[in-house]
């Protein structure tokens, strides 16, 4: 089939790599040059594992891009909407980005003959296909949805870092259509995937990516929470959790506790239906607890620190992970920004190092200080955070001892190394 995909960056870069490699013919379209052009040249506008090798493989052939909306849309039968949906300033889905991406593709279909369907892949509220997107595209397009063009949801569930895997190997696939030849279509897509596809009205499609990234945001709340009244307890909530992951209905994943959950999407989905719940007259008090252990959870890093040697004025603290997680470069409400940020109100020194995020942490915090190894960061430091579950800090032993107090607060119980002073965040 020919898809056009409306975004290029984690979800729509992948989406579009990973369709090429089951044999359809993909074109990228993005208001990003740069991007484009990195596409057509075989290289990954973000980082992600086996995307590089998709994109060698197939850019320039089955796999073209362009900022050319009439081109890619007129040249396929499907366009998939793979845009950003960040917060608005008090938390609720801010869809300004899936306007303008989703009028672009109605001037286009305005001129367009022939059937074409509209997926929304980027992660919207309940009712927003319906009630947003669909009369957008008819207005902008002057047709009928249902009769001149189909409309469905999508909803991507691939964690950054094994993107391409999941997009490949996905626990579930689910379609949301307006009507049977939408979804159909849709379907048809996935047809070589080894996984069953559970077909849904939209805006059912739409709440179960938001009761999937809640439930698991809840669990690592929860998690947080019980390991808060472990440490007051002198009990190993690690250890309390391994037992109760075992219980059946629970499963051992999401059960670390630690710094809390950061990434592009957690702590937006989570606010964006508290927003959505709002609105509709509904108070989520479970969501919003959610949310607060979340923020809470990093300053308790700063705080045991001061425990440990008090006023951090004037002190140099190394921060070990700038990246919200392992194995990818992205920053995004990544747990490292509220602790650098309080190191600086009470005015410590900041060295930092991360194997992958460091370029785009400097955009954050353009004047702290920016290494290119762990030990270098350690080098004079009077204490370590660890803020990334990063495999290399596994590893990292010798490289304490160049720090002036070998002091390492862990917030992700990631460091292994003896012979120095360490606490964990929450065990
Ligand atoms: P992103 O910010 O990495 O990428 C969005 C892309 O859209 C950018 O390349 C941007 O240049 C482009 N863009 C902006 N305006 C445009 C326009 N008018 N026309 C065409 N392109 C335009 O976002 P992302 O992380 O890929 O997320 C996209 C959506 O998928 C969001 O709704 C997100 O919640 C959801 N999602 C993300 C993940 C994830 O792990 N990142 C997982 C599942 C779902």
């Amino acid at each position: 089939m020919k898809i056009s995909v409306i975004g290029s960056g984690y979800v729509g870069s992948v989406t579009a790599a990973c369709f090429a490699e089951v044999g359809h013919e993909v074109i990228c379209v993005d208001i990003d040059k740069k991007k484009m052009d990195q596409i057509n040249a075989g290289i990954p506008p973000i980082y992600e594992e086996g995307l590089g090798e998709l994109l060698q493989k197939y850019a320039g052939k089955s796999l073209t891009a362009t900022t050319d909306y009439e081109f890619a849309i007129k040249n396929t039968n499907i366009s998939f909407i793979c845009v950003g949906t960040p917060s608005a300033e008090d938390g609720s889905i801010d869809l300004s980005i899936v306007r303008a991406a989703t009028a672009s593709v109605g001037a286009v279909l305005a001129k367009k003959e022939g059937y074409h369907v509209v997926v929304v892949k980027s992660t919207v509220v309940p009712e927003t296909t319906e009630k947003f997107v669909l009369p957008i595209l008819e207005e902008t397009s002057g047709k009928v949805a249902g009769k001149d063009f189909g409309v469905a949801m999508n909803p991507e569930f691939l964690r950054e870092g094994k993107a391409v895997y999941d997009f490949m190997h996905p626990d579930k696939i689910v379609v949301g259509a307006i009507d049977q030849k939408s979804g159909d279509l849709v379907s048809e897509l996935y047809r070589t995937f080894k996984c069953e596809v559970t077909r849904t009205g939209v805006s059912t499609a739409e709440m179960i990516k938001y009761a999937n990234n809640s439930l698991l945001a809840t669990k690592i709340s929860f998690a947080n929470e019980i390991g808060n009244i472990c440490k007051r307890l002198n009990v190993d909530t690690y250890e309390v959790m391994k037992a109760v992951g075992k219980d059946s209905r629970i499963s051992p994943k999401f059960l670390n506790s630690g710094a809390g959950f950061g990434g592009s999407c957690f702590p937006k989905d989570v606010k964006a239906l508290i927003g959505k719940a709002k609105e509709i007259g509904y108070s989520p008090a479970l969501l919003e607890s959610v949310i607060g252990v979340n923020e809470k959870q990093p300053i308790l890093m700063t705080e045991i620190l001061q425990k440990k040697i008090g006023s951090l004025a004037g002190k140099k603290v190394a921060v070990l992970g700038l990246a919200f997680k392992n194995d990818t470069d992205d920053i995004r409400e990544s747990r490292s920004i509220p602790v650098i940020a309080e190191l600086l109100r009470l005015e410590a020194e900041v060295s930092a190092y991360d194997p992958m995020a460091t370029e785009n942490m400097k955009r954050i915090f353009p004047t702290i200080e920016y290494c290119g190894k762990a030990k270098d960061a350690l080098e004079g430091a009077d204490a370590c955070l660890v803020m990334t579950e990063w495999d290399e800090f596994k590893q990292l032993d010798s490289e304490f001892e160049v720090m002036k107090e070998k002091i390492v607060v862990d917030g992700r119980r990631v460091i292994k190394a003896k012979n120095i002073d360490y606490e964990g965040l929450c065990w």
